[in-house]
């Protein structure tokens, strides 16, 4: 058990003004195996006013210096890559393999994807008789969920300091560890006193003083759509710029020309990868009713295969949340082809890979985001059952389709409400916009999309 101590405000660990900390419990075996300190509106105020001290010095280096601080930070996280893994699995309890290849992987091709961007953005530009510069909008605000712990603080870090911003990160309270080292390594990476600034602490406490700071100008939150909504409410209540990635209940569409084999293992393996808590998750797959039991039989399985290679969720709340949705599945009707609300181990906040069949549309299961290793397979009759299904939901974060080709895949995946498809197995790209149709969010990260909403505009005409 290591007790940390200190905020990292102005380029320095800081003592917390308050005497509150927050446990970081091993979701694998319940055990506490550090505390933080949990900041108050004082921390906050500290980090705010670091950033806006920092903010003329950024926003006015070269967008080539910053570039190169960025590949800095990109080779500390290289060189730090074992530690991120590990403090990864620790907290949150994803397998090591995970942990190497996305926790810490991700982090890594994002901050490099900025460090280029940087060297290479047009930060100025010529149109018609007038210079248009794309300015830092400011201090950044960032809030982040511990779902992919790492990933979430750089996916909004990054890209703030390739456009000039300030930054001020309130983790997790359950993955404040693997926040802190990055903070160390801003630090190794020489990036200028009071430019990234971390707090740690409660979402109620710490999160609301951050979104509420008059110091702030934008504030950028990834979590659930309740507290998003909260926060959207406080930033256009101050006319702060605010960008919300928020929750998802992805589809997985498998089209009657598709490998159906490939596309239930592949989709099988997305909802129960990370032990589920994926927000853009495909959570729902569609298949047409002539192939529904096969499916079904495949998807089963599928899932049981994870049964022993599943990680924990993160704390026992989440635990419970997902087995009370799987209680209501099967409450409603639906039939549990896999797994259930048994733990599959004594220790540790576990749940069982589980498939559920008989979903229809209207279903709890099937509206509500479940932040676990739970997956509906529902049935249509047709390609417009199909969309109608695909996009009857308040989200619309990602989704996947499967055909015969790809044209037909694509032709269905225009009609998506939704901000990212994969087609027929289309790999993650760092660089694509990634964020939400509806009430999935607002605004881009990642790419040259999460740079620009980094930026503001002032137009010279001559
Ligand atoms: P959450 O409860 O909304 O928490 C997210 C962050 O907000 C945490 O840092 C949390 O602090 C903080 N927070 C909580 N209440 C707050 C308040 N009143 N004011 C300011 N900040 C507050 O979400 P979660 O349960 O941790 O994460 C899971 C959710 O995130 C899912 O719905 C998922 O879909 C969504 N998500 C979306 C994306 C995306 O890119 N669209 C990515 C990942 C996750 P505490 O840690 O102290 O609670
Ligand atoms: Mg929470």
């Amino acid at each position: 058990m290591k007790a940390h101590d200190g905020m990292y405000i102005d380029g320095a660990w800081r003592p917390a003004a308050g005497p509150g900390v927050i446990e970081v419990v091993n979701p694998a075996d319940e055990q506490v195996i550090a505390t933080v300190p949990a900041g108050t509106v004082e921390d906050v105020d500290a980090a705010v006013r670091a950033a806006r001290a920092a903010l003329p010095g950024w926003a006015a280096t070269p967008p080539a210096e910053r570039a190169a601080r960025l590949a800095a930070l990109r080779d500390v996280l290289v060189a730090r890559q074992d530690e991120i893994a590990e403090t990864v699995t620790a907290e949150l309890g994803s397998p090591p393999k995970l942990s190497q290849t996305v926790h810490a992987g991700v982090p890594i091709a994002v901050t490099g994807s900025y460090a280029e961007l940087a060297a290479t953005y047009a930060f100025e530009e010529r149109t018609g008789n007038s210079t248009v510069l794309h300015e830092p909008v400011g201090v950044v605000g960032a809030i982040t969920p511990w779902n992919y712990p790492l990933h979430q603080i750089v996916a909004k870090t990054a890209p703030a300091l390739a456009a000039g911003c300030t930054v001020v990160v309130k983790p997790a309270e359950d993955t404040p560890l693997v926040a802190r080292l990055f903070a160390e390594a801003v630090h190794e990476a020489g990036i200028p006193a009071g430019v990234f600034n971390l707090v740690t602490g409660l979402g109620p406490v710490a999160g609301q003083a951050l979104a509420e700071h008059p110091g702030v100008d934008l504030v950028s939150f990834t979590g659930s759509t309740a507290v998003g909504r909260r926060i959207g409410a406080i930033a256009s209540g101050m006319v702060k710029k605010v960008a919300l990635e928020l929750g998802g209940k992805s589809a997985n569409v498998i089209l009657p020309g598709a490998d159906l084999a490939r596309a239930v293992n592949v989709g099988v393996a997305n909802v129960m990868s990370n032990s589920g808590q994926t927000c853009s998750a495909w959570t729902r797959m569609l298949v047409h009713h002539d192939q529904y039991d096969e499916a079904v039989e495949l998807a089963a399985a599928a899932a049981a295969k994870y049964r022993d290679r599943i990680g924990p969720l993160v704390s026992a709340t989440q635990r419970d949340r997902v087995r009370g949705y799987i209680a209501k599945g099967v409450a409603e009707g639906a039939r549990l082809a896999a797994g259930g609300p048994d733990s599959p181990h004594e220790r540790g906040y576990y749940v069982s890979p589980t498939v559920f069949a008989d979903v229809t549309p209207g279903m709890t299961i099937a509206q509500e985001e479940i932040f676990g290793p739970v997956l509906s397979v529902l049935r249509y009759a047709d390609e417009e059952d199909a969309l109608r299904i695909a996009n009857g939901t308040v989200y619309g974060l990602a989704g996947a389709v499967w055909a015969a080709d790809e044209t037909e895949a694509v032709a269905f995946a225009r009609r998506m409400e939704t901000g990212q498809v994969d087609i027929n197995g289309g790999r993650f790209n760092p660089l694509a916009p990634f964020g939400g149709y509806k009430q999935s969010g607002v605004g881009r990260e990642l790419g040259a999309h999460g740079l620009a909403e980094y930026l503001q505009t002032k137009s010279f005409q001559f």
